[in-house]
């Protein structure tokens, strides 16, 4: 019950961290590798911005490493709290709105809609300064209704 909390925890956590590391890493100082998803159209498979992923899988498998010592303990749970994350996150940003592969197109689903509104809303800014809605998956209310 308590590696469920723990996991429950980090998941929710982290669309903290991640509204600010892209509020404040993304469009800020790492910018160069941001840089190219605010552009219209993707010349590549692959985008600078993808080295974020890298970036966050590094403690997860820091954390599933050490998380596995003489047993498995709490380090292994915030490891895969940061790993549905990312899960989740991969699939909400670059399938369902980005749409780099080509899944559930035709929701109708109340919260997913508005979910793909909130980041339009965010990749409407092309520049670094801004920004809005720097988070992932809690949407605004004003967003729900269609
Ligand atoms: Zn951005
Ligand atoms: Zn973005
Ligand atoms: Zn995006």
């Amino acid at each position: 019950m308590i590696s469920f909390l723990i996991t429950l925890a980090v998941f929710l956590f982290m669309e903290c961290v991640t509204w600010l590391t892209h509020k404040f890493v993304m469009h800020g100082f790492m910018w160069y590798f941001h840089e190219d998803h605010h552009q219209p159209k993707y010349a590549n498979i692959f985008e600078r911005n993808d080295v974020f992923f890298i970036i966050f899988a590094i403690p997860s498998i820091l954390l599933f490493y050490f998380g596995v010592e003489g047993g498995i303990n709490y380090l292994f749970f915030i490891g895969l709290g940061i790993t549905i994350y990312g899960f989740c996150y991969f699939m909400i940003h670059d399938v369902l709105i980005h749409q780099r592969f080509k899944w559930f197109k035709n929701t109708k689903n109340p919260y997913l809609i508005g979910l793909r509104k909130a980041h339009k809303v965010h990749h409407k800014h092309l520049g670094k300064e801004k920004g809005e809605c720097f988070g992932m998956l809690f949407v605004p209310f004003k967003y729900w209704k269609i």
